[in-house]
């Protein structure tokens, strides 16, 4: 991140009376985080802050109805349709806005925040760095450029995105400025023990219904992704529908999918409630998850990625398989 783009990102923000918050489509803990605990903070200074997210059907997640701020949330009908400054959380594209592109299109200053290896550079300013484990990081400096006030509050909110991105500081991306930034967090008194249990341990019985439906159907191909195996399964939206299941509760499944010692990559294919799939994938390191859902419209981390597809669960996979050659074997 340039010096000329973080004097630009704390201009605009000081000058701006009105803000416009936007984090991406089904938005996980370091999107809603990073834009609710940014909005929280300069919503104490006085501004107006409308913060949202392009769902079609715009509901928070359960597991991130915890997360303080939600006030400063509104439906994409009642976002400014042309901003004045616009500000995007953990989209690596304009697309993954979803119903709020058309408005950061429109937006007279675009500053996008963000630490995905996929960004697309898009915006007026750019505060990315593929480097920060979650997007959360980069709103933590902007936050202390700034000289806004981290409270418990807020320290919840970029809690929440830092421990969800690095996967509780077990992925690869667990720096030490990570691990710092934990400890800055938790001296403003928030408590980690409930973030997590809010996070990953709890779920409606019917979580365990339809993940046993998912695990039973499992798929192992050790012949795929060049011989280092592939393992995949599918939740359909009958599957949730037996057991009144929202689709944001199967979000873990992959979770579960992924550690299985023969396969290099793992696939879950969610189908949504439209009846259209979104698709998480993971590699242990050899495959670029990024560069394979890149492919097919979506992106993502190297170990970490998703896209959507409007194809039938096999066509998917069958289309994403020969996507899957190890990092040196691709010509
Ligand atoms: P998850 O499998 O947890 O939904 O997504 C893993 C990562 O893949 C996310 O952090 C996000 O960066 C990326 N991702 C998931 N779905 C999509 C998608 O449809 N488009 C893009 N560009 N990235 C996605
Ligand atoms: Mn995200
Ligand atoms: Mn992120």
């Amino acid at each position: 991140i340039s010096e000329a783009d973080w004097r630009r990102a704390t201009e605009l923000i000081r000058a701006a009376g009105t803000l416009a918050l936007a984090c991406h489509v089904s938005p996980d803990a370091d999107a809603l985080g990073s834009m609710l605990g940014l909005g929280l903070a300069l919503a104490r200074t006085g501004k107006k802050v409308v913060a949202s997210f392009g769902d079609r059907v715009f509901a928070v997640p359960r597991l991130l109805r915890f997360l303080p701020g939600q006030h400063l949330l509104a439906e994409p009908s009642a976002y400014p349709a042309e901003p004045e400054l616009m500000i995007t959380f953990d989209a690596s594209t304009m697309e993954r806005l979803g119903l709020l592109a058309p408005h950061a299109g429109k937006a007279g200053e675009l500053v996008v925040i963000d630490h995905h290896v996929s960004n697309t550079g898009f915006g007026t300013v750019h505060l990315v760095d593929p480097a920060a484990a979650s997007t959360t990081m980069v709103v933590e400096e902007l936050m202390n450029r700034l000289g806004l006030t981290i409270d418990r509050e807020v320290a919840t909110c970029l809690y929440a995105g830092l421990v969800t991105d690095t996967g509780s500081f077990r992925h690869s991306i667990t720096t030490p400025a990570a691990h710092a930034m934990a400890g800055r967090l938790l001296a403003t008194g928030l408590r980690p023990e409930e973030i997590a249990r809010e996070l990953w341990d709890r779920s409606p019985f019917a979580y365990l219904r339809v993940l046993g439906t998912a695990l039973g159907r499992a798929t192992l191909e050790p012949d795929a992704a060049g011989g280092l195996g592939l393992v995949w399964t599918y939740v359909t939206r009958a599957d949730r529908a037996a057991e009144g299941l929202p689709y944001d509760e199967v979000e873990g499944v992959i979770d579960v999918v992924r550690r299985v010692d023969e396969a290099e990559v793992a696939v879950v294919l969610k189908e949504d409630d439209e009846g259209g799939w979104n698709v998480s994938t993971r590699s242990k390191g050899a495959v670029d998850m990024a560069r394979a859902c890149a492919a097919l419209g979506g992106g993502g981390h190297p170990r970490a990625a998703g896209f959507s597809s409007a194809l039938s669960a096999a066509d998917t996979m069958a289309a994403l398989r020969p996507l899957l050659a190890p990092e040196g074997s691709r010509p």
